[in-house]
């Protein structure tokens, strides 16, 4: 078996539907294969490479870092300042009261750190998610998962966990007093890109504040300047109690973050009742990516540019069989009249230099989520290339 065969076959292990491409480098907004073969990508690795790939000012951190020390000790014994340096800097994002980040690795671990916390500080039980929603594959992410087909070869998870339909104003009763916590995706993203109402977000922080149930919001997949705010809750005039966040953070590292205020986070320092521990969680490589990252966000102004550049790929893909685009900022979904019409316009759009992809729980829609780095006239290509791909399907 060759090295391809074998990727290959690992490949289609993992998933029913692997794209199957081969990549050998990636620069930017773009992908190349061993043969030369140039991609360009639109889905950033599920929107993950928002400053685009090997930034070079994250590349030059991350050789800065290797050359003073790389792991050192469990997170929080030691003072790094890498990981003081980005829990400052990334308080500086955020409303005043979301003060304390805790650095992990990870979307998942930033899930299961944040409902410990909520169990914690509450000394309640019970956790409330939404339908269709994605956390992470872990078993407290998972439990709190929304799609029943994912979950249902892992019971028993989590016990306590009850689901609501997103957006539903009329269902938030359901959070009461023996509520722990609510954790809702600002905007959903493995549904297929469905964005809550503003009223509905006021709601659910109000209902929260009536109940003493507290509000996590997942910005895992919204965060980093992906809807054209830094954080997606912006667009909703609301602050939650615990933001967990990950993908985009490390600019292509792996890191993730829960993030409360002091006296939330401060459950956690009562020893001996163990609060989150985790070797790798704030790796100092991860930290000094995530500085770059955020600097590049901000000094590139990407985030500014993200709805006229979400308002170009709207004015371009216009086709009859597009039957509507969901959005917020440059989180997109293409509707499709089913996965049997989407999957060989993808593939044919591959084929032609494309990348695009679908949702976890929403098989007839296109995902686009490119690098915020993408110029208009890239925008204009790769749109021009999609809709061959559908005429020629
Ligand atoms: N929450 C959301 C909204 C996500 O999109 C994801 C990843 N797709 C996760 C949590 C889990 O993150 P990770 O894969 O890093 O564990």
């Amino acid at each position: 078996m060759n090295n391809r065969q074998l990727f290959l076959s690992n490949l289609a292990q993992t998933t029913d539907f692997p794209l199957l491409i081969e990549i050998e480098k990636a620069d930017g907004i773009y992908m190349y294969g061993p043969k030369g073969e140039k991609y360009l990508d639109l889905i950033s690795g599920i929107g993950v490479s928002n400053v685009g790939h090997r930034h070079p000012k994250v590349i030059a951190a991350i050789q800065e870092q290797l050359d003073k020390y790389m792991h050192l000790m469990v997170y929080g014994e030691y003072v790094q300042s890498p990981q003081t340096q980005l829990a400052k800097t990334l308080t500086d994002t955020l409303p005043k009261k979301l003060n304390n980040v805790y650095l992990v690795n990870s979307g998942s671990e930033a899930v299961e750190g944040a409902l410990k916390l909520a169990k914690r500080y509450t000394g309640r039980r019970e956790v409330i998610s939404c339908v269709n929603a994605y956390h992470g594959s872990s078993h407290g992410a998972l439990s709190v998962g929304g799609n029943e087909i994912f979950k249902r070869a892992y019971r028993p998870l989590l016990p306590g966990i009850r689901h609501v339909d997103f957006n539903q104003l009329d269902q938030l009763d359901l959070i009461t007093e023996e509520t722990a916590a609510i954790i809702v995706e600002t905007v959903q993203g493995e549904a297929g890109i469905r964005i809550g109402s503003k009223d509905y977000f006021q709601a659910l922080r109000q209902r929260c504040d009536e109940t003493g149930a507290l509000l996590i919001l997942d910005e895992i997949q919204a965060g980093f300047g992906r809807t054209g705010k830094f954080w997606a809750f912006e667009h909703y005039g609301i602050v939650p109690d615990i933001v967990v966040c990950a993908k985009g953070m490390g600019g292509g590292m792996p890191i993730g973050a829960f993030i409360a205020s002091q006296s939330i986070m401060e459950v956690f320092k009562n020893n001996p009742l163990l609060g989150h521990i985790t070797t790798f969680g704030g790796h100092p490589v991860s930290c000094v990516a995530a500085l770059a990252t955020i600097d590049v966000l901000k000094n590139e102004q990407l985030i500014k540019q993200v709805e006229s550049k979400a308002n170009l790929f709207k004015e371009y893909l216009k086709h009859p069989k597009i039957k509507g685009i969901r959005n917020k900022g440059l989180m997109m979904a293409v509707e499709f009249e089913s996965f049997e019409v989407l999957k060989p316009i993808i593939d044919k759009a591959i084929e032609l230099g494309i990348i695009t992809d679908w949702f976890l729980f929403c098989e007839d829609s296109m995902r686009i989520a490119p690098p915020l780095t993408i110029t208009e006239e890239e925008i204009k290509k790769a749109c021009g290339v999609i809709l061959k791909s559908i005429e020629e399907n």
